[in-house]
């Protein structure tokens, strides 16, 4: 199968999978917009030109970008990311998804424990996940959060970032642009 409609394969099964759900923002964006456009800052910002490896890591990359919530938020097993897409995007998506069998404050503070110790191609798409999140919270405010939670937010993710050093310089800086412009050092 061609690279392109494995990717298109995957964009449709991640489709399905979010189909009930909407962002937190006003408008109730469709969720899906979230992993296309993670993946889509992987391709258009990550600034890998080398063919080789874009054909070969961004392309397995990509795939679990755009499954990246799938197991975390939907009714998805890790089983049926097996079967469907193989043990490296599986292994992949696994290290990017969160236990949900622990209470939130732990599950923040393992993202900001865990994130050092994960592989460059879960670095590279836990960078452009935190990305898009903090750029969707500057864009809009969402549902029932004050400015102090948005604040809170950029202070956590700034941390879980500092433990993803040294893997992509674009997405890295424009995290920093994004830090910087709210005092966050
Ligand atoms: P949530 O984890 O509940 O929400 C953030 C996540 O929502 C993002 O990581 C993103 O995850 C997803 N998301 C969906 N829509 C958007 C959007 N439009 N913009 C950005 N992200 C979006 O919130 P918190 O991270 O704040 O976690 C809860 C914590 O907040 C708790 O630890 C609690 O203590 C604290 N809290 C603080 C309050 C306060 O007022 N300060 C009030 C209540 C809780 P994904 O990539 O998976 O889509
Ligand atoms: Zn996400």
């Amino acid at each position: 199968m061609s690279a392109v409609s494995e990717i298109i394969r995957c964009s449709n099964f991640a489709a399905i999978k979010h189909k009930d759900q909407r962002r937190k923002d006003k408008e109730g964006t469709p969720y899906i917009n979230h992993p296309i456009g993670v993946a889509n800052i992987l391709t258009q910002e990550a600034g890998i030109t080398d063919v080789a490896v874009i054909q070969v890591q961004c392309n397995i990359s990509n795939k679990a970008a755009l499954l990246h919530d799938t197991v975390e938020d939907t009714n998805t097993t890790f089983e049926e990311i097996l079967d469907n897409f193989g043990e490296e995007v599986t292994g992949l998506v696994r290290e990017v998804t969160d236990d949900k069998n622990l209470p939130k404050l732990e599950r923040k503070q393992q993202q900001i424990d865990h994130a050092p110790h994960t592989s460059y191609k879960a670095k590279l798409v836990k960078l452009a996940d935190k990305l898009y999140n903090l750029r969707d919270l500057n864009r809009c405010t969402p549902c029932g959060w004050q400015e102090s939670r948005v604040k809170e937010y950029f202070q956590w993710a700034k941390k879980v970032v500092d433990g993803l050093k040294g893997t992509n310089q674009a997405m890295e800086n424009s995290l920093d642009e994004l830090f910087k412009e709210r005092d966050i050092m």
